[in-house]
């Protein structure tokens, strides 16, 4: 079994879906098709959301309308036959008297949810009767019935592995099967979703649940590249990457995949491959367990950083000193994503500042606190970097020219870290491409 995702612009347009359906039955075996919403549904919705939040339920109606005129298009195209668009018109006006209803009523947070998990419920409904049209042998499989995320917002692997076996045994007979991504239930058995993006960790999730042989997740570029596209000119694709390699490249900027979408797939080995909707013939990113060793792969950057220094005269030979200091940041639930220690100080990073003041003020009975604000951390990524003689030489005489405020070396064999201020990212981006890939 092999598990087949196609992201918001791949089924964003009727002819893309259509191409969607004769590239997934072209392909041997039978496979689990995941798909996102139609691109820019899930932005419509949140507006929509947002608006019913904040009492405005004209704004909110009206862009129910807008989206209900897309989706009219939308099917005129992708159903050949009246009997088909007639089904297609039945979907449509059902969501969207749905979305009338939600927002002629009280809404909440809960309601909320429900309104983002439609755009995933549509794109499915529509592609699987765009399939039934096309006599492919296809069924529908809800995710709500076995995707599900614990109290603290984490996937339960076990459990949607254990859901899906028997969902799956009286699909048997079908080639396809249609499911939605992104969306799951939480604890309380409501209707929930994996964070935006989250479609391919829903891939990633079926995948190692049930142990495919494959997960591949089409998006609109050709796999992951070995520098940002949006910066710097020239950047080339990656074929190989290994699973630690990917998590990084994903976590530190990399958009194309969703940060959490490797853990799954490599716990259980299933490779991912990242391939192009657009370009059918691009080789991809192919991440696994193998890949090369010892060879500069990427470069990522992530901005949104504060640097927060913790300087202690006392922290001298002091042992306690780093956990009282990371207490501070897990009773604050924020995350730290790079340290570096001196013996009288120590500085982290956090990309997230809902609580920095209060971070800050419990901080400040450890030491004297400094913060620095808009900084970027840049990543570069390689498997077994510390095997390669010279890294740090190739890493500092290509950035000669640029200050940087703190490095990470050897924390892991995949990366070195750098913090540098946000407006001389550009810069680095492109002197690395230069220094290191000699692009
Ligand atoms: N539709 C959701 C989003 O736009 C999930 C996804 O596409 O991965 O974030
Ligand atoms: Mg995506």
């Amino acid at each position: 079994m092999q598990v087949v995702k196609f992201g918001g612009t791949s089924v964003g347009k009727p002819e893309r879906m259509k191409k969607i359906a004769t590239l997934v039955t072209g392909m041997p075996g039978k496979k689990v098709v995941v798909l996102s919403a139609l691109s820019g549904t899930t932005n419509s919705l949140v507006r929509i959301g947002d608006f019913l939040l904040a009492n405005r339920p004209a704004q909110a109606t009206a862009e129910i309308a807008s989206l209900e005129k897309h989706y009219a298009g939308f099917i005129d195209e992708l159903y050949e036959s009246e009997a088909y668009k007639a089904i297609g018109q039945e979907i449509v006006s059902r969501y969207f008297s749905l979305f009338k209803l939600m927002a002629a009523g009280k809404f909440d947070d809960r309601g909320y949810r429900e309104l983002l998990a439609q755009g995933e419920l549509i794109s499915t409904e529509l592609f699987f009767h765009h399939c039934q049209e096309r006599k492919i042998n296809a069924r529908l499989l809800p995710a709500l019935h076995f995707m599900s995320i614990d109290e603290n917002h984490e996937p339960e692997l076990e459990k949607i592995s254990e859901r899906l076996q028997p969902i799956l045994e009286t699909m048997a007979s079908a080639d396809l099967l249609i499911t939605q991504g992104y969306i799951c239930r939480n604890h309380k058995n409501e209707i929930d979703n994996l964070k935006r993006g989250g479609s391919d960790y829903t891939a990633s999730l079926i995948g190692a649940a049930i142990r495919a042989k494959e997960i591949q997740i089409w998006t609109d570029i050709d796999g992951m590249h070995n520098n940002d596209p949006r910066i710097v000119k020239k950047t080339v694709p990656i074929a190989e990457l290994t699973f630690e390699e990917a998590s990084e490249l994903a976590y530190f900027g990399a958009k194309i995949l969703h940060p959490s979408t490797i853990v799954p797939a490599q716990k259980y080995g299933v490779p991912v491959l990242l391939k192009n909707t657009m370009d059918e013939k691009a080789q991809g990113t192919l991440i696994s367990e193998r890949g090369s060793r010892g060879q500069f792969k990427a470069v990522a950057a992530k901005d949104g950083i504060t640097a927060i220094k913790i300087k202690s005269s006392r922290m001298l030979l002091a042992y306690g000193f780093l956990r009282q200091v990371f207490d501070v940041f897990e009773k604050y639930k924020t995350p730290i994503d790079m340290i570096s220690t001196s013996e009288v100080a120590v500085s982290v990073t956090i990309d997230e500042n809902k609580f920095l003041n209060e971070i800050i003020l419990e901080l400040k009975n450890y030491g004297s606190i400094d913060v620095d604000q808009n900084q970027t951390i840049i990543c570069i990524v390689g498997n077994m970097l510390a095997e390669k003689e010279g890294v740090l030489r190739d890493v500092f005489q290509a950035l000669a020219s640029v200050p940087i405020r703190m490095v990470s070396y050897g924390g892991s064999n995949n990366n070195i870290s750098l913090l540098v201020e946000t407006s001389h990212k550009e810069k680095a981006l492109n002197l690395l491409n230069e220094g290191l890939f000699g692009l």
